[in-house]
């Protein structure tokens, strides 16, 4: 009797251990699951930030795109399309892009620097090419979404911008506006809002439909879906504006931002070339007896095959 007892009592603690295990691991994955649930429900109400960049191979590439996706990370929601002016995908853009921790896309299209510099008797613009293959990836591979949507921005990798900016843009219904410090040798071009309307422009060739920076604004993906065929057209001095033209909007349509275009929070900055030794290679990369990486630095000096980038 006494050791059935015993033999009852140790089943039933072990009954009460398994049924207290399985509790707490119901427990920890519903608790999962509802967290998950959670992050996807905010990401659907959240629109995605497509992020258009064009890059092209120069000595200061690398700094300007570690810099741009360092302020991508900061954001929420975004997908950042990378398209390299290049015949082929760089292994330096692949790493960086993996390593950015983003949700990306890698494409590639080389502007013709030989013979085809022209586009309808003009000059291609930098970063015309690239920004239509952008264009072309986000038609092919998004949808008219009821739920979600998103917006799309054409950010150069050398410009400056405030985290805020991509707070603003994530409600544009059609197109948002706003400010662009250093911008068309002003020290800021803006929209001009009269009643919560834009009415015209204080900026560089103001007579232009839409005189506005290529930073300045942002399109809802929609309108990009809707009119498959716009692109971009190398038009000296009329790129964005020919863009914004071409999707069929009004003054009337502009969702002026950033407190009614009366902050800057981004700024058309320039990175400057530097200059690079090439002729004094062996004085500037002296460094002592014995050293180990000095054909190394040579051929960073001269940019050629590597394996320390820059
Ligand atoms: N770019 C490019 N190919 C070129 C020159 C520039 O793809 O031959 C890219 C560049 O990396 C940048 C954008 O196009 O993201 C605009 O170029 P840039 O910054 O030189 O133009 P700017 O600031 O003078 O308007
Ligand atoms: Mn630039």
């Amino acid at each position: 009797m006494r050791i059935k007892v015993i033999f009852f009592g140790y089943r039933y603690q072990l009954l009460v251990l398994v049924t207290f295990v399985i509790l707490v691991y119901v427990y920890v994955n519903l608790r999962f699951v509802q967290e998950h649930v959670q992050e996807c429900q905010s990401a659907q109400q959240t629109p995605v930030i497509y992020i258009i960049t064009p890059t092209v191979s120069t000595f200061e590439q690398k700094a300007d795109l570690t810099r741009l996706s360092h302020t991508l990370r900061l954001v929420e929601n975004v997908h950042w399309i990378v398209v390299e002016d290049s015949n082929t995908k760089t292994t330096m853009v692949a790493n960086l892009l993996k390593e950015s921790g983003l949700r990306y896309t890698h494409l590639n299209s080389p502007t013709d620097k030989h013979a085809k510099r022209f586009d309808d008797g003009v000059l291609i613009s930098r970063g015309v090419v690239q920004r239509n293959e952008g264009l072309n990836w986000l038609r092919n591979n998004t949808y008219h979404s009821s739920t979600n949507g998103g917006v799309v921005y054409f950010a150069d990798d050398d410009n400056t911008y405030s985290l805020r900016i991509f707070e603003e843009m994530r409600s544009t219904k059609k197109v948002s506006v706003w400010p662009v410090g250093l911008a068309g040798h002003l020290r800021f071009e803006t929209p001009i809002v009269k009643n919560g309307k834009v009415v015209g422009w204080f900026a560089w060739a103001p007579t232009r439909s839409f005189a506005i920076d290529m930073c300045g604004f942002s399109v809802n993906l929609k309108l990009i879906l809707d009119f498959p065929n716009v692109r971009f057209k190398s038009i000296q001095g009329e790129l964005e504006s020919h863009f914004l033209s071409s999707l069929n909007i009004t003054l009337d349509d502009l969702e002026p931002k950033a407190k009614l275009c009366t902050e800057i929070l981004v700024w058309h900055t320039r990175t400057e070339r530097s200059i690079v030794e090439k002729n004094n290679v062996d004085k500037s990369i002296y460094i002592g007896e014995g050293t180990l990486n000095t054909e190394e630095l040579k051929n960073v000096i001269r940019k050629s095959q590597s394996s320390i980038e820059v």
